[in-house]
């Protein structure tokens, strides 16, 4: 079944004149997927993934998440569709540095309706499903760098959502932490998650079950696997 639907999306900032950042993509995503988009910087790589998160609205042709028509709906509405159905993993991690792994999964929630007594259970199991049980109470200063992407991932998931954006998750992180990431991504997608990620690296790419590319805000696939990677 088709969670994302783009129909002939375009997103133009500005009149004048005007950049077309995104022009007639058509794409579908189905759920269990894991999607890569790849492609120069400036293609629209950063605006096709705000779009799909509903962080931004496309300003011509039509985005269905889950089938609903994303346009049918007011920012409110549009706010809360993304608080449960979509979470976050950007290359910077956006953690609370002084705070614990637990606060920062925590947080994830207060913007959400669930129930405020289960929270700290919730985010505790979050965090044992990344491997960081043992870390809860340790602050992301003095986390690895794939520790802390790691985090950031149960924060991503501690809500449950079907879809996970990631905006080149693994670009601030070497091979080792890159890997540990990717096999947590991997666990995520077997429980059913969809996951689509913004990558530069041929190797994360070749990881994920399907590439497209962007150039010029338009979009092509497949790219065929050139790195040797086993999927
Ligand atoms: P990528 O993530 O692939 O590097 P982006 O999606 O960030 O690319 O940007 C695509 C194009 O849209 C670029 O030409 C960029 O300058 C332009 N762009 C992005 N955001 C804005 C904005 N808020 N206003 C005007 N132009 C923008
Ligand atoms: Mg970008």
């Amino acid at each position: 079944m088709a969670l994302i639907e783009l129909d002939g999306v375009g997103r133009c900032y500005g009149a004048d004149p005007p950049v077309v950042a995104l022009h007639d993509v058509t794409l579908r995503i189905d759920t269990g997927d894991s999607l890569a988009v790849v492609g120069p910087s400036g293609s629209g790589k950063s605006t096709l993934l705000h779009i799909l998160g509903c962080l931004d609205r496309p300003t011509s042709g039509v985005y269905r998440l889950d089938g609903v028509d994303t346009a049918a709906l007011g920012d409110r509405q549009l706010a809360r569709l993304r608080g449960r159905r979509i979470g976050f993993v950007f290359q910077s991690f956006h953690l609370l540095p002084y705070r614990s792994a637990l606060d920062n999964v925590m947080m994830a929630e207060v913007y959400l309706r669930r129930s405020r007594s289960g929270r700290r259970a919730r985010a505790l199991a979050a965090l044992d499903r990344v491997g960081l049980g043992h870390r809860a109470h340790h602050a992301p200063t003095t986390l690895s760098g794939g520790e802390r992407q790691r985090v950031a991932i149960a924060r991503a998931v501690v809500a449950e959502p079907p879809l996970l954006l990631c905006d080149e998750p693994t670009g601030n992180l070497d091979s080792a932490n890159t890997a540990g990431v990717l096999a947590l991504l991997d666990d995520l997608r077997r429980d059913g998650l969809t996951v689509v990620l913004i990558t530069h690296d041929p190797t994360v790419a070749a990881h994920a079950g399907r590439r497209v590319r962007i150039v010029d805000g338009a979009l092509t696939e497949p790219v065929p696997d050139t790195s040797g990677g086993s999927r």
